[in-house]
């Protein structure tokens, strides 16, 4: 490795200042005419040059600047006004409030050539000190500003044009007023802005299946100020709230393309709110903490809030596993949460429904692993069986010393035919893969595909891969028993009933795979499970 060279003028951070606006004035200092202009200097490229703000970037600066990435982190002091709002705070539409286009007031830049760090904040549309609209683009050619050394000097980086009286001061609309009456209280600031931001997905993208861009901003130059302003009003319609809500929650077709990353915002954020007083939360689930305004009473019944992943050890079953618990909502996940991974679950709760468990006193039981061979072919997993059991759909007779939920348990069999019927019931709808079709039928692919040429299953299509809708694989599996599905979900080999099954009078679709389903065939493959 060459020494490391630094950079001549090393400038550090004010306090409170954007930090964008800092590597501008790092940039001026050095001769450089713009971010990214001092960037392609120090090379720093690809999405830490996109990125001024991620710890990369930072680490990459710091550097040049002779310092460790730590000491670096230090210099950066976020302003007062920001000091209360959550950085990253996952139970919001997006989880990051940073713009990336710079916002400026001109009379700020003219007084004290600063940009305060809460200028590049989604909700702050207004310097609250000149109570000017905050501008990204050029009022004369429209351009959108850069962080480029003009804006210092309140000319468009573009057309240089003057912009020194481009911010008329305004009345402050009603949102960006609340949003200052909160300054005080952070957890009344986080809530007020998570609320905003939720109406604001309403206007903006209500439905989106565009689902990765939640992280962010979905255009970081729309016309902010008009936007909250319209969710702000809605904000405080709850009937309009409601329905979209309830829109969102019909429409589940959106997260279950994405199986276990399932977003569920704002679904979920919305239901927690619509139960309670609207528009706004005092209690912050997210982060696990009553509130201060929570009497010492309430906080006695404290939740004990675990991860899924912790969640998915104390009930023995994978972490992928507890998307169904709560879909099918026999677990709630607490805080609306941006995917599976940061909702948090109440284990008091979940141990007084596992007590409430009546244990099984008749009927057939089958072990765990039975189970879930039998979910698979129905299109599930265990999570699908652990949620029948918490919903008591399902009789279950837990194991007196276990380590976990599931650890040497038992199931009432049959209605967990019946409660694993209905999920593929609802898969109707549903695009099943080949590998998916293959766990539900038992077939391998070329007898699926054999199927599909007798014209058995229609395929969905086959450009890119053979699948399948969930309602064509139920039909094939009413009018047809599969030998091997038999004997995955009967625990019975299937050579056994194949051996006789050749020489029998049973009508075969495809020999020693698929059979018409009849009355008859179905006692006789009973007849030997129970042997
Ligand atoms: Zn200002
Ligand atoms: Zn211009």
């Amino acid at each position: 490795m060459s020494k490391l060279r630094l950079l001549p003028v090393r400038l550090r951070p004010e306090p409170g200042e954007h930090f964008s606006a800092y590597l501008l004035r790092l940039a001026v200092a050095n001769g450089r005419s713009s971010v990214k202009e001092l960037f392609s200097t120090l090379r720093i490229g690809g999405s830490k040059a996109q990125n001024h703000q991620s710890p990369d970037t930072q680490a990459a600066l710091a550097g040049w600047l002779g310092l460790s990435p730590a000491e670096l982190s230090c210099y950066v002091v976020r302003d007062e006004i920001l000091a209360k709002v959550t950085a990253h705070d996952s139970s919001r539409i997006y989880r990051n409030l940073e713009l990336r286009v710079p916002r400026i007031c001109t009379a700020c830049l003219r007084k004290k050539k600063r940009m305060p760090a809460y200028f590049g904040q989604l909700p702050f549309t207004h310097c609250y000190e000149h109570r000017h609209e905050l501008i990204h683009a050029c009022p004369h050619c429209n351009d959108q500003f850069e962080w480029s050394e003009e804006l210092f000097e309140c000319r468009c980086p573009s057309c240089k044009a003057d912009l020194k009286a481009s911010t008329r001061p305004v009345q402050l609309p009603a949102y960006a007023s609340d949003l200052r009456s909160r300054l005080s209280d952070s957890n009344v600031l986080n809530h007020f802005i998570r609320d905003l931001l939720l109406a604001l997905q309403c206007i903006l993208v209500p439905l989106s299946t565009d689902l990765s861009a939640r992280e962010r901003p979905p255009t970081e130059i729309a016309p902010w100020p008009q936007l909250l302003d319209q969710a702000y009003t809605l904000l405080n319609e709850s009937t309009a709230m409601q329905s979209w809500a309830e829109t969102c929650r019909v429409h589940r077709s959106p997260t279950a393309v994405i199986g276990a990353f399932a977003v569920y915002l704002p679904i979920y954020a919305l239901v927690e709110k619509l139960a309670l007083p609207w528009p706004f939360r005092d209690l912050n689930w997210l982060s696990g903490r009553q509130s201060v305004k929570e009497s010492a009473a309430e906080n006695a019944t404290s939740l004990a809030l675990v991860d899924h992943r912790l969640l998915s050890q104390v009930l023995g079953c994978q972490p992928t596993e507890i998307l169904p618990l709560i879909e099918s909502s026999a677990l709630r996940g607490l805080s609306g949460h941006r995917s599976i991974r940061d909702t948090r679950f109440d284990l008091v709760t979940l141990a007084k429904q596992v007590e409430q468990l009546e244990t099984v006193v008749s009927g057939q039981v089958i072990d765990m692993v039975h189970a879930a061979r039998i979910a698979s072919a129905h299109g599930g997993h265990m999570g699908h069986v652990l949620a029948g059991i918490l919903l008591k759909e399902i009789p279950f007779r837990p194991n007196s010393d276990r380590k976990a939920l599931l650890d040497g348990a038992f199931v009432g069999v049959d209605s967990l035919l019946a409660w694993m019927a209905k999920h593929l019931a609802s898969l109707e709808a549903a695009h099943c893969t080949l590998l998916e079709t293959i766990a539900i039928t038992g077939m391998n692919k070329q007898e699926i595909t054999t199927a599909c040429s007798l014209g058995l299953i229609k395929p969905l299509g086959w450009k890119r891969e053979l699948c399948f809708q969930g309602g064509e694989i139920s039909r094939l599996l009413s009018s047809h028993i599969s030998i091997k599905r038999w004997s995955k979900m009967s625990g019975v080999p299937a050579r056994r009933p194949l051996a006789s099954l050749t020489e029998s009078c049973f009508e075969a679709a495809i020999a020693g795979v698929l059979y018409k389903r009849t009355e008859e065939l179905d006692s006789w493959l009973n007849s030997f499970a129970s042997r």
